[in-house]
C-alpha cells in the first residue's frame, strides 16, 4: 500500500523543553518538511515528566516554559511550510500518555492536575474533550518498575511506536484489539532526522486542526504508516480499529 498523501508525526520531542531531546524546534521542523510531512504534533514531556525546568518552579512558570517550544514551532510554521499542532505527553513513573486537544489556557486553568491520581486526571481530560492515547504501553526499561495499563481511561494505544521492539508493539496491538481500543502510531522522535525509523498517522485530505484530527482518529478515518528513514522506503497499513 502507498503512503498516505498527508502524513503527520504524532509523538515528537524537542530541546530544550524535553530534557532528553537532542534536536531544536527548527531542526525538527526542517527534517519533517524535507521528509514530506504535512504537519507535526509537538508532544514534549509535561511537568510530570522529563522536562528541562526545575520541579520547584511555580506552576505558571512551568506551563509557560512547557509551551515555549510549541509556540516557537507555531511561529516558524508558516515560513517553513509545515503545520504545527499541540499535544502533550503526561507521565507516571515511566507510563506515558499522549494528550491531544487541550491548550495552554486549559493547563493554566487546571493546576489541580498536579495533585490528581493519574486515572482521575485522564478522566478529567477525556471529559474536557481530549483524545488520550497510552504511549508504548508494553515498554520495558531499567527505570520502569512495572508495566501499568489503563484500559478504562484511554481512547487508544500506540500499537506502533518507532522506538520500541516488534515484541512490545505486537503486545500493544493484542491489548488494543482485546479491549477494543483505537490503534495509533508515532515515532517518539527525540532527534529529528537522526531517528532511523518513524511511524505516524496519515490521510488523503489535510488535517485542519487538533479537533479535526481527534474526530478522524475516533472515527478510524486515519491510517497508520511506518517509514524507514535510512532507506527512504515506507509502508502503510489499514489496520485502524474498524
Ligand atoms: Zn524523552
Ligand atoms: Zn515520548
Amino acid at each position: 500500500m502507498d503512503l498516505p498523501k498527508y502524513r503527520y508525526e504524532t509523538h515528537l520531542h524537542t530541546s530544550p523543553v524535553s530534557k532528553c531531546a537532542k534536536a531544536s524546534v527548527s531542526e525538527t521542523l526542517a527534517f519533517y518538511k524535507s521528509a514530506g510531512y504535512d504537519g507535526v504534533f509537538i508532544t514534549n514531556h509535561f511537568i510530570d515528566g522529563n522536562i528541562g525546568i526545575s520541579p520547584d518552579a511555580p506552576y505558571e512558570e512551568k506551563i509557560a516554559f512547557y509551551f515555549s517550544d510549541y509556540e516557537e514551532a507555531l511561529r516558524l510554521s508558516k515560513e517553513m511550510g509545515i503545520k504545527v499542532f499541540c499535544g502533550v505527553e503526561i507521565s507516571k513513573g515511566g507510563t506515558d500518555f499522549l494528550v491531544y486537544g487541550l491548550d495552554k489556557g486549559w493547563y493554566l486553568r487546571h493546576p489541580e492536575i498536579s495533585e490528581m491520581e493519574k486515572s482521575s486526571e485522564l478522566t478529567l481530560m477525556m471529559d474536557e474533550g481530549a483524545l488520550i492515547i497510552q504511549a508504548h504501553p508494553f515498554r520495558e526499561a531499567r527505570y520502569i518498575d512495572h508495566i501499568r495499563l489503563y484500559p478504562r481511561h484511554v481512547h487508544g494505544v500506540e500499537t506502533i511506536n518507532a522506538c520500541r521492539t516488534d515484541f512490545e508493539n505486537d503486545m500493544a496491538k493484542l491489548y488494543a484489539q482485546s479491549y477494543g481500543l483505537l490503534e495509533f502510531a508515532g515515532s517518539d522522535n527525540h532527534a529529528a532526522g537522526a531517528r532511523p525509523f518513524l511511524a505516524g498517522m496519515g490521510c488523503e485530505t489535510p488535517i485542519t486542526s487538533e479537533a479535526d484530527f481527534i474526530a478522524r482518529v475516533k472515527n478510524s478515518e486515519m491510517d497508520i504508516f511506518t517509514w524507514d528513514n535510512t532507506s527512504s522506503s515506507a509502508s502503510a497499513q489499514n489496520n485502524m480499529k474498524g
